[in-house]
């Protein structure tokens, strides 16, 4: 018998994925978990039904959120992944030399410890003497702590349930206060397709707190619609301004310093969302 796994993308269309074995479930104090063999991408984690990473093209995401603000940062030192339980952003933070503290800061321990098991690719870097996992809610981390970081990456799920607030102007704020003076951050926010009054609310809500505010986009196979969009708010370092000449050559699949600034070249229908 053939099993078939469908996330519903939106009330209207389906991501359907042939799976080869359930290999975990568990219903956590947070959400529905799930790791899935799929035949195309691999294992898959799943939760409350939405494809968060696999082992085929997690490398996407995760080098897109990381290195984008790692490399417009001059010396990141100590940063900090909001959500990221599965391991994939510590992982990539961790491949710059120069961060000496990277910081998860993750609501639901059982997904740490589910990737741990199961996911080990991109788990690997969680037990390294440079990462250090916090078990709390984000939003109370970010606004108990003020001028800590330099590098804030919010690498949540969708907006629901505990994600919620992740996607607040008042999270948003907190941020700005949690990062040290030249600081930045970028958040993951969703399809340009799908989620086009999400991305033009925190478009602006960012613009209204940060100095400069940029929106770049990234192909995530397993991701609604595949285009996805990232939004970054910075102090005093512009990622337009970067000299892709000084950038170091890491071992990656998908970034590159020729991509660096080519990532911020918005289609036009992108470029209206946030105007
Ligand atoms: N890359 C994925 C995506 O875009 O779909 C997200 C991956 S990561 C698994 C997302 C994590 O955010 C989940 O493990 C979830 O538990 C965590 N999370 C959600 N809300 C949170 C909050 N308020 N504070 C900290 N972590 C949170």
């Amino acid at each position: 018998m053939e099993l078939w796994f469908t996330e519903q993308q939106t009330p209207d269309l389906g991501f359907t994925c042939k799976i080869t074995k359930t290999i975990y479930t568990a219903k956590t104090q947070y959400q529905d978990l799930a790791i899935l063999e799929t035949k195309q991408f691999g294992r898959m984690l799943v939760l409350d039904g939405a494809v968060q990473t696999t082992i085929a093209d997690e490398f996407c995401y995760h080098e897109l959120i990381s290195h984008v603000p790692l490399f417009t940062h001059p010396n990141p030192k100590k940063v900090a992944v909001i959500g990221g339980g599965d391991g994939g952003v510590i992982r990539e933070i961790l491949k710059h030399d120069e961060v000496e503290k990277a910081y998860l800061i993750e609501i639901d321990r059982e997904v740490i410890e589910a990737s741990k098991k199961y996911l080990p690719e991109i788990s690997c870097a969680l037990d390294d003497e440079r990462a250090e996992v916090v078990i709390t809610d984000g939003i109370k981390f970010v606004s108990e702590n003020k001028n800590m970081f330099d590098v804030i990456i919010v690498d949540s799920t969708d907006p629901v349930g505990p994600a919620v607030g992740l996607f607040q102007d008042s999270f948003y704020k907190a941020v700005f206060e949690c990062l040290k003076e030249d600081g930045l951050f970028v958040a993951q926010t969703e399809s340009p397709f799908y989620d086009q009054d999400l991305i033009k609310n925190v478009f602006h809500a960012v613009k209204s707190i940060f100095p400069i505010t940029r929106l770049y986009l990234g192909f995530i196979p397993t991701y609604p619609s595949g285009l996805w969009s990232f939004t970054l708010g910075s102090k005093k370092y512009d990622p337009l301004e970067v000299d892709i000449s000084k950038i170091k050559r890491i071992d990656t699949k998908y970034y590159n310093p020729e991509l660096h600034k080519a990532l911020f070249a918005l289609p036009t229908f992108v470029q209206e969302i946030i105007k």
